[in-house]
């Protein structure tokens, strides 16, 4: 998995981080305010390092297994401190997978359902979590559709977690379905009180920023195309 130093790679992503806080300015969001979140899913332990190396670290991972093997090696290769990394965890995640992570997950940005979350609340009490909303109902991507979100959220605050928002996937497709999508997301937040709208990618984030996005999440455009699998369903 490590071909690529850090060292070098360092420069490259805080250039490209400023690229990204251009954009966010350029689409109207404050670049001090919009956090970025450095997607490191399919690319190997040295992004980890170099995103924190350029100060961004937090980190998100889509797969358990990834983020589990990660870690691992950012911890061998540090003699146990690790790379001084936050964890996100931004994926579809099995209830079976919960346990393993709970340690090391900083904000669980995929929450979807309730069976999900009574696994969160168990293994990591009081958490921090984001309920991911799937505003077109697209099929291969997580997240509860926007009519059950009161539930979620409420369902969540009752297992004593810590939900700081709402996260969601952007459709593919042109820039004003985009923000049509990122638009309904940003009202379910407000309409529950909800600060964290974690919305963007690398290639719609000018849309879910203008919509109101608090935290976008950038693999591609910071790190270059994912050698592993990937696979976001979008
Ligand atoms: C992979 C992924 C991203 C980052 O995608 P890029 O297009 O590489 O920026 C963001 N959010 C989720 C949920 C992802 O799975």
């Amino acid at each position: 998995m490590s071909d690529r130093p850090a060292g070098p790679w360092v420069e490259e992503v805080r250039s490209r981080a400023a690229d990204i806080r251009s954009r966010i300015e350029a689409a109207g969001g404050d670049p001090g305010t919009v956090r970025l979140l450095a997607v490191t899913k399919g690319q190997p332990v040295e992004a980890v390092e170099a995103a924190v190396a350029a100060g961004l670290p937090e980190v998100g991972e889509s797969y358990a297994q990834e983020l589990l093997a990660k870690a691992d090696e950012l911890e061998a290769r540090s003699g146990g401190a690790g790379a001084g990394q936050r964890w996100h965890l931004i994926g579809r995640v099995q209830r079976n997978k919960v346990r393993q992570v709970a340690p090391l997950v900083h904000l669980w940005q995929s929450v979807d359902r309730l069976s999900l979350a009574g696994e969160v609340a168990r293994r990591a009490p009081g958490a921090g979590v984001l309920v991911q909303v799937n505003v077109i109902g697209a099929a291969q991507q997580g997240g509860c559709r926007p009519e059950q979100v009161a539930a979620v959220v409420d369902g969540c605050r009752d297992l004593g977690l810590d939900v700081r928002g709402l996260m969601a996937i952007g459709p593919l497709g042109p820039a004003d379905a985009s923000r049509a999508a990122f638009r309904r997301v940003r009202e379910l937040a407000d309409a529950m009180g909800l600060a964290e709208r974690s919305m963007g990618m690398s290639t719609d984030l000018e849309a879910a920023v203008a919509e109101g996005a608090t935290m976008v999440r950038v693999g591609t455009a910071l790190f270059g195309p994912r050698a592993g699998p990937g696979p976001v369903g979008k």
